[in-house]
């Protein structure tokens, strides 16, 4: 498995190995196993530490993907801005090597001060949301030091995008469809065309609603109807969720304000993609955010995405969660969640993916799993909500099964947002739907199949 790291932990990774492998010159090399020295994540030959930093790559982990889905031009447009805005910043004495993927720079390692910070400056300019062709574009990077024994130190273990996985023999005229659909969604997004729907979460035992799904819309202009899972998969591919989720919770932050305004106290959930996860600047803008609302805001981490690492995943929810920020965890059982990760994450809230829920009244199966997840998540403290709910009879298995919210087109579509304010009051008021929702089973003997 290869690494990928977020900018800072490159930056950390590459100051420590930096300082080491100065240290390692001048003094007794640190502790080391073997022939081996592991420096900031980075392993180096022991034996050769103190001859010198050769070079340093950055590895752009999404740039396959761009080649791949959105064309060589945009790829090599895009590499080429990067490579100028590092060369400005860092004040390269030596053109950077530019490959098909990375970007390889000299380090001269007399000047050591001089290189650290040469580094920290390209770090921070690939940590940059760059525009390219009407598109933000947000990399991942990896960084591996060329050590004095001539071979590549990476910083950490994590896996890359497969470039496997999008095949590059694709038509050019689909490339261009996907850079024409990102372009008019940038397009878009300054327009006021996006907007977010909110789907509204039944409490089972309250009969209330308490909890609201933020989702993606994109009506565009011309009327063609886009699908926002493929939009949004194309995002994670591309490097471009970053700057979207930025915009995503910035909306949903201020549509929350105006329900309150109107008298709903809603926890509204964001969907966060689990690649985003190990990213320290975005955790730090994410926690900016909500902490200037007095509106309640989650996230509910997707795991369409690998989540890069996982060690500082966790650690960014950590700080999610003590800021109070609740956390769900979404299409559990679709997804790659295991239990041991599951049992690590802060999170209060376990989301059994729809495919299980859709069948829960005609399959043998789906109840004995639904079931078992329902305790396996109390038993791990976290509330459960089953999606997908769009019969009254799963509801009512729900129910008997101790499921505490439900979430689907039973209970409501996503709305805009006012339409959900006009739900909301209806709702409230014990209305015919609120009646429908609170019946009891008919049939309990079923539910413990
Ligand atoms: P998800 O998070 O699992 O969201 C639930 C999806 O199921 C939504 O589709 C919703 O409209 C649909 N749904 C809700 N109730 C029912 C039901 O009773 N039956 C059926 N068949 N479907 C139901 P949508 O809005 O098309 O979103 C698709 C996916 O796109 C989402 O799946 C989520 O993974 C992603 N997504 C949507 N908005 C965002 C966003 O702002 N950011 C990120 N990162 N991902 C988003
Ligand atoms: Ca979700
Ligand atoms: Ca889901």
């Amino acid at each position: 498995m290869l690494a990928v790291s977020s900018a800072a932990a490159a930056l950390a990774a590459i100051a420590a190995g930096i300082a080491l492998l100065r240290l390692g010159k001048s003094r007794s090399a640190p502790a080391r196993s073997a022939d081996r020295i592991e420096v900031g994540g980075i392993k180096v030959g022991g034996s050769e530490v103190g001859a010198g930093l050769r070079c340093v790559r950055f590895e752009l982990a999404e740039l396959a993907a761009i080649r791949n889905l959105l064309g060589e031009q945009v790829a090599a447009g895009l590499l080429a801005c990067l490579t100028r805005k590092i060369a400005e910043r860092a004040a390269l004495a030596k053109p950077a090597v530019v490959g098909d993927s990375a970007i390889t720079l000299t380090l001269h390692g007399n000047a050591a001060a001089q290189t650290e910070r040469q580094i920290s400056l390209v770090c921070a300019a690939l940590a940059e949301t760059t525009t390219y062709a009407g598109i933000a574009f947000s990399l991942t990077t990896r960084s591996a030091i060329l050590g004095p024994d001539g071979l590549w130190h990476d910083s950490a273990s994590a896996r890359l995008l497969d470039p496997a996985a999008y095949p590059a023999d694709r038509p050019e005229s689909r490339d261009l469809n996907r850079l024409d659909l990102l372009q008019k969604f940038w397009v878009g997004l300054e327009n006021g065309e996006v907007a977010l729907a909110y789907q509204p979460k039944l409490d089972l035992r309250a009969n209330t609603i308490s909890s609201a799904e933020a989702l993606l819309r994109w009506s565009r202009a011309d009327g063609v109807a886009v699908n926002t899972g493929d939009l949004i998969t194309l995002c994670e591919q591309t490097g471009t969720i970053k700057q979207l989720t930025r915009w995503t919770l910035g909306k949903a932050i201020a549509d929350n304000e105006q329900f309150r305004a109107a008298g709903h106290d809603l926890l509204v959930f964001v969907n966060v993609s689990g690649g985003l996860l190990a990213d320290a600047a975005f955790a730090d803008d994410v926690l900016a955010l909500i902490a200037q609302t007095p509106s309640r805001i989650g996230i509910e981490i997707t795991e369409t995405a690998v989540i890069a690492d996982p060690e500082l995943a966790i650690a960014n929810l950590d700080r999610f969660a003590q800021a109070g920020i609740a956390i769900a965890i979404d299409d559990f059982g679709a997804g790659l969640s295991s239990l041991e990760y599951l049992q690590r994450l802060p999170a209060s809230e376990l989301k059994i993916d729809q495919t299980f829920i859709a069948k829960l009244s005609s399959s043998n199966r789906n109840p004995l799993i639904t079931r078992a997840t329902i305790d396996l998540a109390h038993a791990l403290e976290m509330r459960v909500t089953a999606e997908g709910v769009d019969d009254q009879l799963s509801l009512a298995l729900l129910k008997v099964m101790g499921c505490d919210l439900a979430q689907g087109y039973l209970i409501s579509h996503p709305l805009a947002p006012n339409k959900l304010l006009s739900f909301l009051a209806t709702f409230s008021g014990a209305g015919s739907l609120a009646k429908s929702l609170a019946k009891p089973l008919v049939n309990p003997a079923a539910a413990r199949r």
